[in-house]
């Protein structure tokens, strides 16, 4: 008896238990996101749990249900999900597919896996839906953004490089050409600062829009950055295909923009054209020398198209290494100072020198102003430079001076960035000061280049050098602006008519009555004249006919280094 009951207890604490881990599974499907969709081999036996049917608006009892969950889904999709659910075939992990539903574009997943004995024979299947739209969403938006740009919707950069570098394995392969266009948007930044970063990106996006229709399976585009685009074509005719391209960018660029606020936007661009294999044999090598070009065609005017060749990368690689070694050059002192002759036209006397600058670079080799002052002064390395020029010229020019009996003018070349900077006059007049010169024996050389800046600042600041005494002369006068009417608005006191006027004065009549003019309309300014470059007696005996006041060039004296001018001064004195 005792037995009966200790069976019966024990078979109640187990059923007990029983109810109470099935309440706790049966709550864990109803919590759950997914709908479950059980069978039972033994018993063929169909049970749905969960979530069914908020996902789903029938129910299955037998096989013969599913044709309904067949229907929901899209066409593609219906094979892999039979495969699933007749799946007894065992497996490492679960089965899984996903499948677009029909009518609305959501997204189920469904998992199976079937339980076996320890015969190997199926037993149980558990078959899981959920729904994983708002998952497939994120990942396409992820997609997305991995791959374009959100602004234009065209490739982004990454991808770009990742297609581009395709390009380039499949031309290597097939002996083909890659060409590779920057394009970028002409005074993009007038737009911006002028209009708005709103009209800004507009611009942007209907310029990239445009662009896109271009894009095929041979040629993609892609939004570098900013106001910058790149597109490469695979095609076998090289240049005669980026022409083609070129062509339908003018003809658009020949039309306005219409942009949302009304406003009509003219615009040109720039480019530059690198091509695989002559110019580079990498993508990102391709889009540097794209780059290189594209700057070029900026410096040329804008609006132009520009092909990378040999000539040009090594012109920029020297460039580069020039720009390294200019940095250096202030600390190494391996600048100098030579000093070229000028001489009264009149009496042939000495009236003064021109300091002109002197670089050995770091193989020794002299390397021409022409040359390295440009990059000076695109690098910043012109300030320094110039303040060195400044203050060994006047040192210079003071030890000189001691020994004269008559003052001279010793010029000193001025860039605009040098010239316009706060406190310039300040630093003049402490060099002059610290030398003991004379204000009145400099001469500041500027060239037109420099009325590209504000005129009005221009202007305050040489009537503020004059109003000290120090002398103002207007460099390669004739190969700027060339206008002789804002001549009267400037305050200086020389002018330096270019040496292009001199080579041909004699043998060309036009430019004879140019430089007759110049120099008559400058006479009546009150002005002085200087002709540089003169190399030939003709020349000078001409210039000075025509009433031409000073004389510097090779027909008198050639830029001396240090000792050879003070020579030539030892003999004069
Ligand atoms: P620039 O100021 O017009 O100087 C005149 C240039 O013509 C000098 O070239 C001079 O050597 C050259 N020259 C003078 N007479 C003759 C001649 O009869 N025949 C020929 N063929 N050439 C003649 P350089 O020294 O090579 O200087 C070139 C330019 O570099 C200068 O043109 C000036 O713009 C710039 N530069 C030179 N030194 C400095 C400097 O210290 N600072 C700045 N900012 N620029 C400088
Ligand atoms: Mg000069
Ligand atoms: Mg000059």
């Amino acid at each position: 008896m005792n037995e009966l009951r200790y069976q019966v207890d024990l078979l109640t604490a187990k059923n007990q238990k029983l109810s109470v881990q099935e309440k706790m599974y049966r709550l864990v499907c109803e919590t759950s996101y997914s709908a479950f969709l059980y069978y039972s081999f033994e018993k063929s036996e169909i049970t749905l749990l969960g979530k069914w049917d908020s996902f789903f608006d029938f129910r299955i009892k037998d096989w013969k249900d599913l044709g309904r969950l067949y229907e929901m889904v899209d066409e593609p999709y219906v094979e892999p999900l039979r495969e699933i659910i007749f799946l007894e075939k065992k497996q490492e992990q679960d089965a899984v597919t996903e499948c677009m539903l029909r009518e609305r574009r959501a997204w189920l997943e469904f998992r199976a896996k079937v339980f076996y004995d320890e015969e190997g024979v199926p037993q149980d299947k558990i078959i899981c839906v959920s729904d994983i739209t708002k998952f497939k969403l994120q990942n396409e938006e992820l997609t997305y953004m991995a791959y374009y740009d959100s602004l234009t919707g065209l490739y982004n950069r990454n991808y770009f490089v990742r297609l581009l570098s395709e390009f380039v394995r499949r031309a290597q392969e097939e002996r083909e050409i890659v060409s590779v266009l920057l394009i970028d948007i002409d005074d993009f930044r007038k737009v911006n600062d002028g209009l708005g970063i709103i009209v800004g990106d507009e611009l942007v996006q209907q310029v990239g829009s445009f662009l896109k229709e271009m894009s095929s399976e041979d040629i993609i585009v892609c939004h570098l950055n900013s106001d910058i685009y790149c597109m490469a074509i695979y095609d076998p005719t090289g240049q005669k295909a980026v022409g083609k391209i070129h062509e339908r960018i003018q003809e658009r660029m020949s039309k306005p923009f219409h942009l949302s606020g009304g406003q009509e936007l003219n615009t040109t661009v720039s480019i530059g054209v690198a091509e695989y294999p002559e110019s580079a044999s990498t993508a990102l090598e391709l889009i540097g020398c794209a780059e290189i070009v594209m700057y070029k065609s900026k410096d040329m005017g804008k609006n132009t198209i520009q092909y990378f060749d040999t000539p040009i990368l090594n012109a920029f690689l020297q460039n580069v290494q020039l720009e390294n070694q200019l940095k250096d050059a202030i600390y190494s002192h391996s600048f100098e100072l030579y000093y070229q002759p000028q001489y009264y036209a009149g009496n042939k006397r000495l009236r003064g020198m021109e300091a002109l600058i002197r670089w050995r670079d770091g193989s020794g080799r002299m390397v021409s102003p022409a040359v390295f002052i440009p990059i000076a002064e695109q690098n910043g390395a012109i300030v320094p430079i110039g303040r060195w020029v400044m203050e060994e010229g006047v040192r210079q020019y003071a030890k000189w001076r001691q020994n004269q009996d008559n003052s001279m003018v010793l010029s000193i070349n001025v860039s605009a960035i040098q010239y316009m900077r706060d406190g310039f006059v300040d630093e003049l007049l402490q060099v002059l000061s610290t030398y003991q010169v004379h204000p009145q024996e400099v001469e500041l050389e500027i060239t037109e280049s420099i009325l590209i800046e504000d005129f009005e600042k221009v202007t305050a600041k040489l009537r503020s050098l004059r109003s000290y005494g120090i002398r103002v002369s207007l460099d390669d006068f004739g190969t700027g602006f060339s206008s002789l009417s804002y001549l009267k608005k400037l305050p200086i006191d020389t002018l330096k008519i270019d040496k292009s006027f001199i080579d041909t004065v004699l043998s060309d009549g036009a430019t004879r009555v140019i430089t007759e003019s110049i120099i008559s309309m400058v006479r009546t300014l009150g002005l002085e004249t200087i002709a540089e470059g003169v190399e030939q007696e003709q020349q000078y005996k001409y210039l000075h006919a025509i009433g031409c006041d000073i004389i510097q060039g090779y027909y008198f004296g050639r830029p001396l280094p240090v000792q050879e001018m003070e020579a030539l001064l030892d003999k004069l004195a």
